[in-house]
């Protein structure tokens, strides 16, 4: 379990450290035993300290401190929830994945490594405020069965089996995102066809950290 605690600690910091998060934006969770471990609300990352992650129920609204779970408990909690394939959920507000956002914009299949993400793009769900459960039903209705999402008007999320490959995602969404934005604003990138992006997704089922599966709770 401290492992675990001391993971999402190092992971909090590699958000900042990469670029893809600033002040108390982001939130970081981790399957545990039959709930979650979740970084906790309002407190910076090079402030954290692993006995602050809260643990949570994933079937009721109680928490375990001494600090309160990130706001954003509802969206970690139902994608837990609804995707047994997932161990690990990262929420940034990391720039150009949030640019697209704020556009209502996707991620389309501009480059291979969208296979990465299980489909031709990364959708992207109307505004809903933070932290209600209004937010979280179109995080699940949108996200589907992908590995990453794009929150109208507010950020991104991505998943992974594991911590290192929601990490792993997070960061490749923000330059998929970064490199959509730059192609657009040259004049539009040419898109891959949806069966050749089935075709990576086959091939990604071994290579790589995208190969990952879940591991035991
Ligand atoms: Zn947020």
């Amino acid at each position: 379990m401290n492992d675990d605690r001391a993971a999402l600690v190092d992971a909090s910091k590699d958000l900042v450290r990469l670029g893809l998060n600033q002040g108390t934006a982001g939130n970081i969770s981790l399957r545990h035993r039959e709930g979650m471990l979740i970084t906790p609300s309002g407190i910076a990352p090079e402030t954290m300290a692993r006995d602050m992650m809260a643990v949570m129920s994933l079937d009721a609204e109680t928490w375990t401190g001494p600090e309160k779970p990130s706001s954003e408990w509802r969206l970690h909690r139902d994608i837990l929830r609804h995707r047994p394939d997932v161990g690990a959920v990262v929420h940034t507000h990391s720039l150009y994945a949030t640019v697209l956002a704020t556009l209502h914009r996707p991620i389309p299949a501009l480059h291979y490594m969208i296979a990465a993400f299980n489909g031709p793009e990364i959708r992207c769900t109307p505004y809903a405020p933070f932290g209600t459960q209004a937010l979280s039903d179109l995080i699940i209705e949108h996200l589907g069965d992908r590995h990453g999402v794009l929150l109208g008007n507010h950020g991104m999320v991505a998943t992974g089996s594991s911590l290192k490959q929601a990490m792993w995602r997070a960061a490749e969404l923000e330059t998929l995102a970064k490199m959509a934005y730059l192609a657009g604003c040259a004049g539009g990138a040419a898109i891959l066809p949806d069966d050749e992006i089935d075709r990576v997704i086959e091939r990604f089922k071994d290579y790589g950290l995208s190969a990952e599966k879940p591991r035991k709770p």
